[in-house]
């Protein structure tokens, strides 16, 4: 045991990954289609928006996944949700301003690459035929390795994919079986070779630590693997056992998920290997080489927090397409329906597909900015933020002096300049400026 109190406070902690402000689960039926319907209609024309397509669909459904997504081993769903989608696109783009052009898409689930060929190709056309692409436009892709070949990296090469990242979580036969996710050192290697021979060369791969029997050992074997594949940016995330929220988690077998205090080691192992491989370490889980975008705009103080985790997308506009995606305007958030069967009747009686949402207040609006440079920068000049909010100071100097007591040696105010030393604090720390914050036991995920 340690007598460290930030050990204690991570073992013990529940808190929100922050990757919007405020969290997804604090929602309501406030905000429907005419709300983000007003909010298309106010998009700024100065900068590119993204857009975001989720992909509900997996040929496996893995055990430890709490993503919104369903099983299925017809093709006919697809071909349903393609033709929705299609509709959707022409919707929103009918109500964005004429001039606004798309700088990023990316592609996530669920599984994109169920998708066949001739899907990705329709997919290609009906969002070529909604938004105006620029010619930098990054493309951006989540690929399962198992459900992936040449075929399709083909046609993600010819949607222009410069970008793919692979789900690994652990290599270790044990782990996978318990997890419920084979998935081959082989396969994964096929992807890799077939990705960069395409020409699509910023490759991430996402790991998972907390799973169901991995050791320091394992973990570190898995990690041996992955090192020799050299993907320019790694994630890292811990396993949140949520099984009355993510029913597939009953499958998990609870008495060989790793204590706490084991977690928090195998998470240090995964992390000093990756450093000493000559990753950098940036926020709570994410790894990128020296030379990638990431690391360059973590170094700048650009880096951002969305959906999808850390990014480089600046855009101030997000559009979400498809069951349960979520868009980010100025004014707010909009979430779609989150089942496939609800969105697809929204969209088919010519309804946007929002459900609930957000409008942000002039204090969330701080708060957003605050925990957003907390999350991404581990600092952040309270000075600045009031001034740019035009918020008093003194109540942000309070509650950074009430996480500093609170959580001792995880960082310093030098002036009116918080810094957060210990990434594994950073949500701890940001939870404080947090005033919808409540400590729970179910509703988040460990901090550690
Ligand atoms: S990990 Fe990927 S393939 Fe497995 S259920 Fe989740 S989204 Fe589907």
């Amino acid at each position: 045991m340690t007598d460290d109190p930030l050990h204690s406070a991570l073992l013990d902690a529940r808190v929100p990954r922050y990757t919007s402000y405020p969290p997804a689960n604090r929602f309501s039926a406030d905000v429907g289609p005419n709300q983000s319907g007003d909010w298309l209609g106010a998009v700024a024309t100065d900068a590119p928006i993204s857009v975001y397509v989720h992909v509900p669909f997996c040929r496996r459904l893995c055990w430890f996944c709490a993503c919104r997504t369903q099983g299925t081993t017809a093709d006919a769903p697809l071909d349903r949700f393609l033709d929705h989608l299609d509709l959707e696109a022409a919707m929103v783009a009918a109500r964005l301003p004429r001039d606004v052009t798309a700088g990023a898409l990316h592609l996530g689930g669920g599984t994109p690459t169920i998708l066949s060929p001739d899907r990705i190709a329709r997919l290609s056309e009906l969002l070529h035929g909604a938004f105006t692409f620029t010619n930098d436009a990054e493309i951006s892709v989540e690929i399962d390795p198992v459900e992936c070949d040449e075929a399709r990296l083909s046609a993600l090469a010819a949607l222009g994919t410069t970008r793919a990242s692979l789900g690994v979580q652990d290599f270790d036969p044990i782990v996978q079986a318990a997890i419920g996710r084979e998935q081959s050192v082989a396969a994964t290697r096929a992807v890799v070779d077939g990705a960069r021979a395409r020409g699509i060369e910023s490759l991430n791969v996402d790991l998972v630590y907390g799973l169901p029997h991995q050791t320091e050992a394992r973990i570190a074997a898995t990690l041996e693997t992955v090192l020799d594949l050299r993907p320019d940016r790694l994630a890292l995330f811990g396993y949140a056992h949520v099984p009355w929220m993510a029913r597939r988690q009953r499958m998990i077998p609870e008495d060989a998920l790793p204590l706490p205090v084991e977690r928090i080691a195998l998470a240090a192992r995964a992390r000093e290997m990756l450093v000493a491989a000559g990753y950098r370490e940036i926020g709570i889980d994410h790894f990128a080489l020296p030379d990638d975008a990431m690391a360059h705009a973590a170094a700048a103080g650009t880096l951002r927090r969305n959906f999808q985790g850390y990014t480089t997308d600046r855009a101030p506009t997000l559009i979400g397409l498809g069951p349960s995606s979520i868009s980010r305007y100025a004014e707010g958030f909009a979430q779609n329906a989150p089942a496939t069967g609800a969105w697809q009747a929204r969209i088919a009686e010519g309804m946007l597909g929002t459900v609930r949402g957000h409008a942000l207040t002039r204090d969330e609006r701080m708060t957003a900015d605050i925990i957003e440079r907390i999350m991404c920068d581990a600092r952040v000049d309270l000075a600045a933020m009031a001034e740019r909010h035009d918020q008093p100071l003194v109540p942000l100097l309070t509650l950074a002096r009430a996480a500093l007591a609170d959580l001792p040696g995880v960082g310093t105010l030098e002036g009116e300049v918080l810094r957060v030393g210990r990434p594994a604090a950073l949500r701890l720390v940001a939870a404080h400026f947090d005033p919808g914050f409540a400590p729970s036991a179910n509703l988040y995920s460990q901090a550690s």
